[in-house]
């Protein structure tokens, strides 16, 4: 169980300000919080570290990722324990994110085992090319060095810890310095203490790794500002994202800050598919839109089609669908109180109407639907901005014409999605290349929670979808968020890198 403890180069230290977590049940726990000098303290270790660990082949590190994500097996009902409490989140849904945390860490085992995400190139040298030779020219993807973490708080282990901006940085060859979310230090703990075991199994250098808890604001601002840090990785609010990215940015040395900010994730429902079909794709929106109590990035906010009995059919069987989900738990009483707040926005939008409203206290969100015109939307920027939860906007635009309206009036989205059968494609092909623009991910007729971890998938976008639209925190492609090209001119066999060798 966790000691309350920050974890810097594997030693446990505490003391000094505590704060208390919030757990759903069972009594809060006191954690020690973070600082600028316990920053310092984990930044230079993870330098240090680097020296050696930057340097290590693809197979030891990934028997690095193998070991930790057995060490996260082996800790299972302790995670699963402290977890479900912090969070309020079911096991089963901890279980299968502590799946995807392993699964990730392995795919970026095998994924580096591989080595073409070296892109290694080579020109050869033209030694009597006129008017003048070409040297030898060998280029090689090389890490970056310590990266910092925050981990997430609607994903305690996927997006934390030893989640994807972990995971993708040790592979690498980066170390890391996670800064722990508040919502669930206990388990934030519980999974740094298996890295760092695995660290220690392995024979690595304890510095490649470091976990300190939050508590204050000054934690991360010193973590993003520290001089050795090379880059950020990122998901939570646009808010606290921006802070965060205007500090990178203000640095007499600016980093990249890969930040995973809001979206709402438009969904288009055209015509055809709308009159053949509109109530079951009502049904798994509804479904889309309140797993996990809607806590999800990627969660699909806003429907738009064009208006008509169809349509009306649709909000009615997205009403009945939603209106049989009970209150659930959120994941802190501030994200509860965030959702209400951006209901109360919503809702009381001039043009806005209400479909289903439901009241909820304390820590609980059920879910709410509203429905607006095409041209109201088009208005009120406020309608575009995420509202964390389970919360539905139907936008009933007048024409096909309005639709692409709509469609280029987004800001950039984490997804885009089309539902259409085969009488929608002529509309379909209007709004791709607008959507293509929008999104880093999009979809026909299906729905965009439940993000697949592969070599093709795209888990970011345009600003504020994240702030750094060639990069995506999930998938193998991840890894090149923390890799820089070097290029190697003339350079005897014996100094190049192993991996150019
Ligand atoms: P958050 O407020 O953005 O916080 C995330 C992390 O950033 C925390 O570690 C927080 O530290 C730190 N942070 C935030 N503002 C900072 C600042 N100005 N300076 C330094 N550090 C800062 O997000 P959250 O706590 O996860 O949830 C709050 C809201 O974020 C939700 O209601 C939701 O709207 C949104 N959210 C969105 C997503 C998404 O995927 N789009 C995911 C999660 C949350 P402290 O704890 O010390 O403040």
């Amino acid at each position: 169980m966790p000691m309350g403890h920050h974890l810097i180069a594997g030693e446990a230290v505490s003391g000094g300000p505590s704060f208390a977590s919030s757990p759903v049940e069972g009594p809060a726990r006191d954690f020690p919080m973070g600082s600028p000098d316990l920053v310092d303290r984990a930044c230079r270790a993870a330098e240090d570290a680097f020296e050696t660990f930057g340097f290590t082949s693809r197979a030891e590190r990934a028997a690095l990722l193998d070991a930790i994500a057995g060490e996260i097996d082996a800790r299972e009902p302790a995670i699963t324990e402290i977890g479900t409490r912090e969070t309020g989140l079911p096991a089963a849904r901890l279980e299968g994110e502590r799946g995807r945390t392993t699964g990730q860490l392995r795919l970026f085992a095998a994924h580096i085992l591989k080595g073409e995400y070296l892109d290694r190139r080579h020109d050869a040298a033209l030694p009597d090319r006129q008017p003048a030779p070409r040297p030898d020219l060998r280029l090689i993807q090389r890490p970056i060095g310590p990266v910092a973490v925050f981990g997430a708080s609607n994903f305690p282990l996927a997006f934390s810890t030893a989640g994807g901006d972990t995971a993708s940085a040790l592979a690498a060859g980066c170390p890391v310095v996670v800064k722990g979310h508040e919502a669930h230090p206990g388990t934030g703990e519980i999974v740094a203490e298996a890295i760092a075991a695995a660290i220690a199994r392995c024979g690595m250098p304890a510095g490649v790794f470091s976990f300190i808890h939050g508590g204050a604001r000054e934690v991360g601002e010193a973590l993003v500002r520290h001089p050795l840090i090379r880059a950020v990785g990122f998901t939570g609010s646009l808010r606290g994202g921006r802070a965060l990215f205007d500090l990178c940015a203000a640095r007499p040395e600016p980093i990249p800050f890969f930040g995973e900010l809001g979206s709402v994730n438009p969904m288009f429902v055209l015509p055809a598919a709308l009159g053949a079909r509109g109530a079951g794709i009502a049904g798994g929106w509804a479904g889309s839109l309140t797993m996990g109590v809607g806590q999800f990035c990627t969660n699909p906010g806003i429907a738009v089609a064009i208006d008509g009995p169809g349509l009306d059919a649709f909000v009615e069987a997205a009403r009945g669908a939603l209106a049989s989900v009970a209150a659930q738990t959120m994941l802190t009483n501030g994200i509860a109180a965030a959702y209400r707040e951006g209901a109360g926005r919503v809702g009381s939008a001039p043009g806005v109407e209400p479909v289903l409203s439901t009241a909820c206290e304390g820590r609980n969100a059920a879910p709410c639907l509203y429905a607006t015109t095409g041209r109201a939307w088009l208005a009120d920027e406020g309608l575009a901005a995420e509202v964390f939860g389970p919360l539905g906007l139907v936008v009933r635009v007048a024409d096909a014409d309005e639709m692409l309206a709509v469609a280029r009036h987004l800001h950039g989205q984490l997804t885009c999605t089309l539902h259409l059968d085969d009488g929608d494609t002529g509309l379909a092909r209007r709004l791709m290349p607008v959507l293509e623009r929008k999104a880093g991910r999009v979809l026909a007729n299906g729905f965009p929670t439940g993000v697949e971890v592969g070599d093709a998938m795209v888990h970011g976008g345009p600003y504020p979808a994240s702030t750094n639209f060639g990069a995506t925190s999930v998938g193998t492609l991840a890894i090149r968020r923390f890799l820089r090209p070097v290029c190697f001119q003339n350079m005897p066999a014996a100094l190049l890198p192993a991996d150019l060798q």
